[in-house]
């Protein structure tokens, strides 16, 4: 590839993640209200502080002396993801990640011999009832909640109703797995007023919904002190951003993305953090992408000491660190 149409993919790459709505151009969400210009510096704080970073948990050593930990986590929204307009065509879009894409992450991960954890809303699996089976048979992957419908928490409006759709989520994925999970990611990583007491009130041990930084830290809620371990995610290790329907399937170059994902392993490596990496099994599950997922994976391999787990494991390792810090 010339260095001109690489620098071209480049770009388009930037162009995408630009015009995300995540890059902070939302329309104001109720119970949200905008920062006005004249706020005063405590409203500026007031308005910043439901869910604050608190200290960094990166623990001293990660275990065997690993320099690094990688989590290479799914979220399994799909045909959840066209809830609002649910035409049979993006249906099936979404379907793919149930008939074909998960299919290929779990030969992946049966080849080269890692867990992972997979994120599944309940509705979502209720479709594809087998996606759970096939998991659980390789009995070292995690399943963590990622809400009932894939349901945007802030626009839910409704404190109770919030709290009933995630206890039926925690019931039938405990239900579906035989066990009660410990991970919660929010679907589109969006929190209401809510969500962090109500996750804190029903024990999970972690969540993985925020950005504050790119190593594990503690959730802060107005200032306070949660107890809640925050393994952060953000949209450059994530597959949505390069691949999704307005990438429309040709470029970005899935060679381009796998430089950003190396670029992002190498200094976590050098830093002795963590790396996690977010795909969705109906994004990365095509075959060119899974194919640059494997690459991916064998040059992770390469580098002495990187610990692959799940995040389930980094936070119970997390926690036991600090228990014993404390002691
Ligand atoms: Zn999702």
């Amino acid at each position: 590839m010339s260095s001109n149409f690489r620098m071209l993919a480049l770009a388009m790459v930037l162009r995408l993640l630009f015009v995300l709505p995540a890059a902070g151009q939302e329309q104001p969400i109720p119970g949200f209200p905008p920062i006005p210009i004249d706020a005063t510096e405590e409203q500026v704080r007031q308005a910043a502080a439901l869910v604050r970073a608190g200290q960094k948990l990166t623990p001293k050593a990660w275990p065997n002396g690993a320099r690094v930990a990688v989590c290479l986590s799914f979220d399994v929204d799909n045909e959840l993801l066209w809830r609002r307009a649910p035409l049979p065509v993006p249906l099936s879009q979404g379907e793919y990640g149930a008939t074909t894409g998960l299919q290929r992450v779990l030969d992946l991960l049966d080849r080269q011999s890692i867990p992972a954890s997979f994120y599944i809303p309940a509705m979502s699996a209720a479709l594809h009832p087998q996606m759970i089976q096939d998991i659980l048979q390789r009995k070292w992957h995690e399943i963590g909640v990622h809400g009932w419908m894939h349901e945007n928490l802030p626009t839910v409006g409704d404190a109770a109703k919030e709290e009933q759709l995630l206890t039926q989520s925690i019931e039938y994925l405990t239900k579906a797995t035989g066990k009660r999970p410990v991970g919660f990611r929010a679907p589109s990583w969006a929190f209401s007023q809510s969500t962090l007491d109500q996750i804190r009130k029903a024990g999970f041990l972690y969540d993985s919904s925020f950005m504050a930084m790119d190593e594990p830290y503690e959730l802060l809620a107005n200032g306070q002190k949660t107890g809640m371990i925050e393994l952060p995610i953000n949209w450059i290790a994530d597959d949505y951003p390069y691949y999704e329907p307005q990438a429309g399937g040709s470029l970005p170059d899935p060679q381009l993305v796998l430089e950003v994902y190396k670029g992002e392993f190498d200094m976590a490596y050098q830093e002795h953090t963590m790396f996690i990496l977010t795909m969705h099994p109906h994004i990365t599950g095509h075959r060119s992408r899974i194919a640059t997922l494997e690459k991916l994976v064998i040059y992770m391999k390469q580098n002495p000491g990187v610990w692959f787990a799940t995040l389930e494991q980094v936070a119970d390792y997390v926690k036991a660190q600090e228990k014993d810090e404390k002691r």
